[in-house]
């Protein structure tokens, strides 16, 4: 079972990959076929074998030899290691379901804020289908966590991005209201602490070992990816944890 939803990890992750950095441009997901970027080759079934092909081709286009980012294979072999890891933390229960669409969701907001430092709307908006479908079904208890999670991720959001002049974008106050709503208050709180502490650590280490430009913005759509999944996995153990060592 582990290796099966890991090789679909991997498949997903190659989709994710066109996905992420599509949409945003406006592009079509489904045509054109992809293709070398520098000589146009279209790539046939062997060469889109995820991870595969790129360590057969030795990182390289077959046909005109151009370097291919190693990004696509990176993303494809993440996406497999966290669906194969995904049932240790969650079980092999339904909660399974949220927390590979949760994870699906992550990889598209990490590719396209990394690229382009967009969350699109269109993406957001195919995935509060999918949660909504899916919390309809395996609701969180008591249901209604979910109202108050993406109301308090939305309103939480709207009030920091108000107080810091725009230091936070649409797009992360949409995806909290949205990780809200799938994880309920509790944990949407966590994610929020845990995404900015992640996300700060790296800007100062980044501006430290001079890799981030001072006053460049970084995107924050891969720490809230971070930070929510490690609320939603351990947040119960984290706040535990917390709890013991300061208040016994
Ligand atoms: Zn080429």
């Amino acid at each position: 079972m582990t290796i099966i939803i890991f090789m679909y990890g991997l498949l997903l992750g190659s989709f994710y990959n066109v996905v992420g950095l599509r949409v945003p441009q406006g592009q079509s997901i489904v045509s054109p076929r992809s293709a070398c970027p520098t000589c146009g080759h279209q790539l046939r079934a062997l060469e889109l074998i995820p991870v595969l092909s790129y360590l057969l081709q030795g990182g390289k286009c077959r046909v005109c030899k151009t370097g291919i980012s190693p990004v696509y294979p990176i993303i494809e072999f993440l996406t497999g290691v966290l669906f194969a890891t995904a049932p240790l933390v969650v079980g092999w229960s339904s909660e399974l379901i949220i927390a590979l669409t949760l994870i699906s969701l992550f990889i598209i907001i990490l590719v396209s804020d990394t690229a382009y430092m967009i969350i699109p709307d269109k993406v957001l908006l195919v995935f509060v289908g999918i949660f909504l479908l899916e919390r309809l079904f395996i609701p969180l208890s008591p249901w209604w966590d979910s109202l108050l999670g993406a109301g308090i991720g939305f309103g939480l959001l709207l009030i920091i991005a108000i107080v810091s002049k725009g230091g936070m974008g649409g797009g992360d106050i949409k995806l909290f209201a949205l990780i809200g709503f799938v994880v309920g208050v509790k944990t949407l709180l966590l994610s929020f602490f845990l995404s900015t502490l992640f996300g700060a650590v790296f800007g100062l280490l980044g501006m430290a070992l001079k890799l981030v430009k001072k006053g460049k913005p970084i995107p924050f759509g891969p720490f809230i990816a971070i930070g929510t999944l490690v609320a939603y996995y351990f947040g119960d153990t984290i706040i535990q944890t917390y709890l013991n060592l300061f208040f016994t």
